[in-house]
């Protein structure tokens, strides 16, 4: 177990450093947020900067005495676990590596809308290393990033379907190996519940999944059967296990997760009540009068610790692959028999470059396997998203569209807000503590807020 902090009696409030310091003040090299906002007056929000920093972590003796770099483990509401993973190499300090520290996040990064995601590699400053406390100041160059469950440099995806209860539905598995593959980052399929079904079956969706391209590990998390295959795989990797809902993914995170015997409960839980005093000076779960939900929305995710080394990622994602990264174009790439049909026919290619691949003349991708179905109904879906998209905006951006799941579970398109009018009223209008009250997520500013804002302001 990660080491927790001492409970501390009377808690200092954290000091926060003003910014910009001047330049000597910062190690080399610069965080981005800083060489970029060394140039921007105070009350300007840059929007465009890009989510993560692209700036590898500083070396350790770039650091001051009061900074450290450390991985991202778990976050809630405003609050993030961080692990120590680098030390200034003075004052002793080597004895922090690999505990915890609790975090806020400094507000300019959220005025910025640099979001922090579990995962991130950080760097914390303003430590107080005796309460164990700090603040991150800067998000380190980013791997990869899932959405849903928002974890940052996830190193391997296990999509996980059960042979049974629910068995595999062909469409359902394909729209998630889809939405793995359009992520790009290297994932497993697993079918759990082997117990309740005979060897023919388990052999018959072998070959059949050897036909779509993949080689699927099959295993009981009931019955403890068929691990290690998987836990050699997991093996000092950032994981993330998806699928759809009573296939075991739940149950695989517990089996799956090390010190389980010890206690279930969330380091962060522990450390946010051992530190309620300083939480009670922060603003924390400000709730939405409108709707009542809390504006800090975002899941909370915690990074948990495997057996080898590694974490997993303790909310499991995709319940409903939205394909939202996936395009007319890049369709094609996330199906492993199309992949082998335009290379088994190298030099020769389909005649038009833009081919989708519809089987017309000059085609090389043939209509006869099984999936080719699938693919033409999830082309057919993605033009339609496309068309509205193009329609509403004039633009494919997947930012501009947002989607709101409406009767029958069907996701409907919607333009996102407006942002230019969105800054407009917030530069002029809205004083600067109820910027700091925006989340750095434009979704969980909802129109109802907006509205208040825009009211608000007209009063005035
Ligand atoms: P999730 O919705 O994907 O998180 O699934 P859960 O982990 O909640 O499991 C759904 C149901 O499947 C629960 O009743 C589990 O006890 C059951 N389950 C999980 N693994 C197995 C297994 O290997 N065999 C059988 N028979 N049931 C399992
Ligand atoms: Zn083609």
């Amino acid at each position: 177990m990660l080491p927790f902090p001492s409970p501390a009696a009377a808690l200092p409030r954290l000091r926060l450093p003003p910014l910009p310091l001047p330049l000597r003040h910062y190690p080399f090299p610069l965080p981005l947020l800083l060489l970029r906002g060394a140039s921007s007056s105070t009350h300007h929000h840059p929007r465009l900067l890009p989510q993560a920093a692209s700036l590898p972590p500083p070396p350790p003796d770039a650091l001051l005495p009061s900074q450290a770099t450390g991985l991202v483990a778990a976050s809630q509401a405003n609050f993030m676990r961080v692990i120590v993973d680098a030390v200034p190499p003075c004052h002793d300090l080597e004895r922090h590596r690999g505990s915890d520290l609790l975090c806020v996040v400094r507000a300019l990064l959220k005025k910025i809308r640099r979001r922090v995601l579990v995962g991130d590699l950080v760097l914390v400053g303003a430590v107080d290393w005796a309460d164990r406390r700090g603040m991150i100041e800067d998000v380190f160059e980013r791997r990869t990033e899932v959405a849903d469950p928002p974890v940052a440099n996830v190193d391997r995806l296990v999509v996980l379907f059960s042979l049974d209860q629910p068995k595999p539905e062909p469409a359902t598995l394909t729209r998630f190996l889809v939405e793995a593959e359009s992520t790009g980052i290297p994932f497993v399929l697993v079918f759990n519940k082997v117990e309740l079904v005979d060897e023919q079956t388990i052999a018959c969706w072998r070959d059949r999944l050897k036909s779509w391209g993949y080689d699927p590990l099959f295993l009981s998390v009931d019955q403890q059967s068929g691990f290690s295959a998987l836990e050699e795989m997991l093996k000092g990797q950032t994981t993330v296990v998806v699928g759809p809902s009573g296939v075991g993914k739940s149950s695989l995170i517990n089996a799956l997760r090390c010190n389980q015997d010890i206690s279930e409960e969330d380091p962060i839980h522990k450390l946010v009540e051992q530190n309620s005093k300083w939480f009670g000076e922060q603003r924390v779960g400000t709730v939405s009068k409108k709707s009542g939900k809390g504006k800090h929305t975002t899941r909370h995710v915690s990074l948990l610790p495997i057996a080898g080394g590694g974490f997993l990622a303790d909310t499991p994602g995709f319940n409903q692959p939205s394909l939202m990264k996936v395009t007319k174009k890049s369709l094609a790439e996330t199906f492993p028999e199309i992949r082998k049909m335009l290379k088994e026919n190298e030099p020769s290619k389909c005649l038009f470059n833009d081919c989708v691949h519809l089987g017309e003349h000059g085609c090389v991708v043939k209509g006869d396997w099984e999936r080719y179905p699938y693919y033409l109904q999830m082309l057919d879906e993605i033009k339609i998203r496309e068309e509205i998209q193009l329609r509403t905006f004039g633009t494919k951006r997947e930012g501009d569209v947002r989607y709101k799941t409406g009767v029958m579970g069907v996701k409907q398109a919607e333009p996102r807000l407006e942002l230019k009018k969105h800054r407009r009223v917030s530069r002029k209008k809205i004083n600067q503590s109820i910027l700091d009250e925006i989340d750095d997520d434009l979704d969980d500013l909802d129109d109802d807020y907006l509205f208040d804002v825009k009211q608000r302001s007209r009063k005035r």
